[in-house]
């Protein structure tokens, strides 16, 4: 059975949007993934379709309603649904490739997007939403949130990537950045491709990439764990 994602929106015209192109595109006409968007809105209760409220104890905005999106959620997620289910929130653990790579190995997932200024906390226990967050910005909405999750996980599903070995050579699989890239011209604007790299030498090569991810990740990102148990030589 395909991985499969179903997303909570207020938008779901958004979607597929850029999931409907290139890699994961290809992968959703293929059948490796599946992806059903549907409307906040329809589990709405009143006349003019409302899902949302002002703040208890005031304040600016309107607050998404628990109930409504109780109903919305156990309609694309029945009980017995193995799927864990997402909201994208800024307020969530900062996504990591850790986590796109148990989300993408496990059935799939449920994603509820959040709007205006957010939710109702009482619906996080309820439906034990997972909360999950993209960077430490304020997005206007959770779905390019679930757009960027989404494509992370994508990309790692199988038959997906044109190479199986390129998910695993990358940034973050192994606590480094990834090394430097060159490919054609052998000279740019004067600058040269390193030499170390057309010398035909694949292990001096493969030692080349590992001190230059390492010297990277030690500058831009010393909070990255670093290579485990030196599993590369
Ligand atoms: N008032 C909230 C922000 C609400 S933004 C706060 O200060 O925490 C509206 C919605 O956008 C959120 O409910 C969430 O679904 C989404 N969103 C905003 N920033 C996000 C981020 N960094 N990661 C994931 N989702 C985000």
């Amino acid at each position: 059975m395909s991985w499969r994602a179903s997303v909570l929106t207020l938008f779901p015209e958004m979607f597929p949007g850029p999931l409907g192109i290139s890699l994961a595109g290809k992968a959703l006409a293929n059948n490796i993934w599946s992806l059903e968007a549907s409307d906040i809105r329809a589990s709405a209760i009143d006349r003019h379709r409302t899902v949302d409220d002002s703040p208890s104890g005031g304040g600016p905005g309107m607050v998404m309603r628990a109930d409504i999106l109780a109903k919305a959620i156990d309609a694309a997620s029945p009980k017995d649904d193995p799927r864990p289910r997402l909201l994208m929130s800024p307020r969530g653990m900062p996504l990591t490739q850790k986590r796109v790579r148990e989300l993408s190995s496990g059935p799939g997932v449920v994603i509820v997007c959040g709007r205006f200024e957010g939710v109702d906390e009482r619906i996080i226990a309820a439906r034990r939403l997972e909360e999950i967050s993209v960077g430490d910005y304020v997005l206007s909405g959770g779905e390019i949130g679930a757009f960027v999750f989404l494509d992370a996980c994508v990309r790692l599903l199988p038959g997906v990537m044109g190479h199986a070995a390129s998910g695993l050579d990358e940034s973050f699989s192994d606590g480094l950045l990834e090394y430097p890239q060159y490919t054609r011209p052998q000279e740019f604007e004067g600058v040269p491709v390193p030499e170390v790299l057309t010398s035909g030498d694949h292990a001096k090569v493969a030692a080349w990439r590992r001190s230059e991810a390492q010297k990277l990740t030690a500058v831009r990102r010393p909070d990255l764990p670093g290579p485990k148990g030196g599993k590369k030589a």
